[in-house]
């Protein structure tokens, strides 16, 4: 009986193989991936950042998952021509529009090391180390933040989910009942970012009263309004508990009020969460920090390295000034993981403590490494250079004729839209920008403010610089002047 069982499981031994490839083989493997790898960052200022090629990506399926497998040259042709190839390239210098990604490379070098070593990154006693850089992270964004000592963070996959744990930390540390829910106001404003809405729905806050508190002439909450607003609602018996500000919204990059929002959130005993998932970062330069005086007063923060720090989409965190309230809302315990008492110090937070997470991304490797490879300086001057982009760019826009201008930038988003000498402006704005993203050399995105079609340009990519923003005014100029003499 156990001579078949052993036959048998010979036989599967050689059959799963393939999982392990030898040294010769994963040498070919890494040297395709590589060059593919090198090929795309050469060719990155060169291709087109849009690409309408929807179709190419409808032939992906068309090579289903099967019992037999391709070579890696085969995989990596239908990775470039389905994949690569059509929609936008969010990392290329010439992506301007929503808020822009990243992906350096020591990311992914650090990715790929994540995923080679595969350490358990979620829980303290199996991977001290990987919980201890994750928690260095964090310690290293409290710090530039202004945040003390107390504070605790999660990296998360991303701003929506960071938002979602800080919204549970807010509602725990009040301990809102379900029956106390209807009274529980939230405030808010039309620019809050709609993770925000989102989040509140899945922290069941959804029968919450939420007050959208209305903007200044530069699109950043008013804060008379929020604390008329706060008193009016208490006098009436309801329980103001959260107000949701922002750090660099995602239409405009305006900054609220952090320092007025603070004092008021202090004298009415409410959670100040500020969303910082775009602008947070800037507080590692010199003109950010200006931008966002009294970021380190809130009770939460998010902040989303794959924007603000240039990584590769899948980073997001959450800080919580009073880290307590953090594992309050998310530490519970399992039988399973009592091993943990022997193993390792108790004292220790694991990451899984202070997050809905268990097993996780080891995410904090594709922070760490760039970070000690290139150092912060780099960060810093490209953060600046970002801004002062954004600033020569509104500079240079407003002597050009027709273009009308936002308000000047706070951080590195500037608003825009040309006026036309006849005809609707709403639809000479949505020509343009259909013409701008038709060339492909560049890439814009638009929104509507009262009711106004308007264009956007931001700025944060780490391949973008003075000559990408040149070669923008240039298009923007170019485009607006072949509409103006079609109509
Ligand atoms: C991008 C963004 C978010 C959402 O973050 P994700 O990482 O996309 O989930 C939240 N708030 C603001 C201001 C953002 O710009």
């Amino acid at each position: 009986m156990t001579n078949v069982l052993m036959g048998k499981i010979v036989q599967l031994q050689e059959l799963s193989r393939p999982l392990e490839p030898d040294e010769e083989q994963r040498r070919v493997l890494l040297q395709a991936v590589s060059s593919y790898a090198h090929s795309f960052i050469e060719n990155i200022n060169n291709l087109p950042v849009f690409a309408a090629a929807e179709e190419e990506s409808k032939k992906l399926p068309a090579s289903p998952i099967s019992e037999t497998p391709i070579g890696i040259d085969d995989a990596l042709q239908l990775f470039d021509r389905c994949v690569v190839h059509p929609g936008v390239k969010p990392g290329s210098p010439g992506y301007l529009a929503y808020i822009p990604g990243g992906g350096l490379y020591a990311s992914a070098l650090g990715d790929f090391l994540a995923a080679i070593t595969n350490k358990y990154a979620g829980v303290y006693f199996v991977a001290p180390g990987a919980a201890r850089m994750g928690k260095m992270l964090l310690r290293w964004i409290a710090g530039f933040i202004g945040y003390p000592e107390t504070a605790a963070g999660d990296i998360t996959s991303g701003g929506s989910i960071a938002m979602l744990s800080a919204i549970v930390a807010a509602r725990e540390a009040f301990a809102l009942k379900a029956a106390e829910i209807p009274q529980a106001v939230i405030y808010l404003t039309e620019q809050t970012h709609h993770s925000a809405t989102k989040a509140i729905l899945i922290a069941g806050l959804q029968e919450c009263n939420k007050r959208f508190i209305s903007l200044d002439d530069r699109y950043r909450m008013q804060t008379g309004q929020l604390k008329a607003s706060i008193l009016q609602d208490k006098k009436q018996g309801l329980k103001p508990f959260l107000i949701i500000a922002t750090a660099g919204t995602t239409d405009t990059g305006a900054v609220d009020p952090l320092p007025a929002i603070a004092d008021i959130a202090e004298e009415h005993g409410l959670w100040l969460h500020t969303d910082g998932a775009y602008g947070g970062a800037f507080a590692l330069c010199e003109e950010g920090r200006k931008a966002l005086p009294g970021l380190h007063r809130c009770d939460s923060l998010v902040i989303d390295p794959h924007k603000g720090l240039f990584l590769p989409f899948g980073a997001g965190a959450v800080l919580v000034r009073d880290g307590s309230k953090l594992r309050q809302a998310f530490f519970d315990d399992a039988h399973y993981l009592q091993d943990g008492k022997f193993l390792a110090s108790s004292d220790e937070f694991s990451p899984a403590d202070l997050s809905p997470e268990l097993s996780r991304h080891f995410r904090s490797l594709r922070l760490w490494l760039p970070l000690k490879l290139i150092g912060v300086a780099p960060f810093r001057a490209a953060l600046s250079e970002k801004i002062l982009l954004a600033r020569y760019f509104y500079e240079k826009m407003k002597s050009v004729p027709g273009f009308e201008l936002g308000p000047y930038p706070d951080l590195s988003i500037v608003i825009f839209r040309y006026i036309p000498k006849h005809g609707d402006a709403n639809e000479f704005n949505e020509k343009l920008i259909q013409a701008v993203q038709q060339d492909g050399r560049i890439f814009l995105s638009s929104t509507t403010l009262n009711g106004k079609f308007t264009l956007r340009l931001a700025v944060l990519g780490f391949r973008t610089h003075l000559d990408t923003i040149g070669l923008a005014i240039k298009i923007l100029r170019k485009k607006a002047a072949l509409i103006e003499n079609t109509i």
